[in-house]
């Protein structure tokens, strides 16, 4: 029934460390105008990139380049992209956590 899946909702893994849990759990990333950035409302259309809210796995997440191009959907045929996050996107991610 509807009312299991709202509680629940649907799962999602961090890439930085690999726990699977519910969306909301996490802080959403897309690829956005050659950009990471963070989708604070979780609305952002697109592929979504997922990761704890805790520092330790941003700093993994950030380094995933292969599983964010997978995860972001913005590789092209064998030509990687590079999915550099932009400056004080660290900050922004803190200022997340709170
Ligand atoms: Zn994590």
């Amino acid at each position: 029934m509807v009312a299991a899946q709202q509680k629940a909702g649907p799962v999602r893994t961090c890439l930085g460390c690999g726990t699977k849990a519910p969306k909301t759990a996490f802080i959403r990333f897309v690829f956005l105008d050659g950009g990471l950035l963070i989708d604070r409302k979780q609305v952002a259309p697109g592929r979504g990139a997922y990761c704890c809210r805790k520092m330790e796995c941003y700093h993994r997440f950030v380094r995933q380049q292969k599983k964010l191009a997978w995860a972001l959907r913005c590789h092209e045929k064998d030509k990687m992209v590079s999915i550099a996050p932009r400056q004080g996107l660290d900050v922004e991610f803190a200022s997340c956590l709170v």
